[in-house]
């Protein structure tokens, strides 16, 4: 089997101090926490930007500019950065995709528009094929973030129309309010309909987050942990940092026989430019 890739969520925009006193917020904790997940085993680090002010999700470059300059100063990950923008509201594409500008190796790509329980997660063609088209001309790699279904199909008419260029590589997120559940038969259905010569990781969101990286560790996949989607580490207590829920996917491989992912090895996974 080809080597495990660990991908950490940092912190996401959306989980609070309120649910966690463990979330960073701050771009020095930010940054921190994903120096900690890439000691712990992370080969790619999935980040979001926080406004110091609100605690919640910014695309503000200066705040992108400051966490990726202590981490890459410290660190050798692939640096994925988000351009999700900020949950429910319809940001300018402009305003999303400041943090290209810092020229990561990785941006997230969600792949589709889905009501997130009450939330209106906007990600219209619009918006995909502007986005595709500036990271083919940067050599930027899509994270093609995939909640549902039908997001695939999306990403394949994108490869079809030359937007997007193989091999993909896709981010499973399972169990989130709207979309694809969080559970085994979810995850073959769509390991099964990528594309032939994609990869895959796999992200569950919540109490799936365990069970579910250890099917993709099982099943040949890569995996996701991370604050972003799970703030717990077991039920009832909370996850104290990345490195925590990084480093138990570490054990779990040694133990299982699969070795983990550098981040030189990544890239030669991911088949970065
Ligand atoms: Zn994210």
């Amino acid at each position: 089997m080809e080597k495990l890739m660990i991908t950490a969520a940092i912190t996401g925009s959306r989980n609070t101090r309120m649910q966690t006193p463990y979330i960073p917020v701050l771009p020095e904790e930010i940054a921190q926490s994903g120096i900690e997940a890439w000691e712990a085993g992370a080969s790619v680090l999935h980040i979001h930007a926080r406004d110091p002010k609100t605690g919640l999700g910014t695309q503000d470059r200066s705040i992108f500019e400051e966490i990726v300059s202590r981490i890459r100063g410290q660190t050798d990950a692939v640096i994925c950065l988000t351009t999700s923008g900020i949950p429910g509201r319809n940001l300018p594409i402009e305003e999303r995709f400041q943090p290209l500008s810092l020229k990561p190796e990785m941006v997230s790509f969600d792949a589709g528009s889905m009501n997130m329980g009450e939330i209106f997660f906007h990600n219209p063609p619009e918006f995909l094929e502007a986005l595709a088209e500036k990271i083919k001309t940067l050599r930027i790699k899509p994270e093609l973030e995939v909640f549902d279904v039908g997001m695939i199909d999306n990403c394949q008419r994108y490869l079809e129309k030359g937007l997007l260029e193989a091999p993909l590589h896709f981010q499973f997120v399972l169990g989130a309010p709207g979309g694809s559940p969080a559970n085994v038969k979810s995850l073959l259905y769509l390991s099964e309909i990528v594309p032939s010569g994609s990869t895959w990781s796999m992200g569950g969101i919540g109490a799936s987050q365990l069970s579910m990286a250890m099917v993709a560790m099982v099943m040949g996949g890569h995996a996701r942990v991370g604050l972003e989607d799970n703030i717990y580490y077991s039920k009832g207590v909370l996850a104290k940092n990345n490195a925590e829920l990084v480093g138990r996917v570490v054990r779990i491989a040694r133990e299982f026989g699969r070795e983990v992912a550098t981040p030189q090895e990544a890239r030669r996974i991911l088949s970065l430019p």
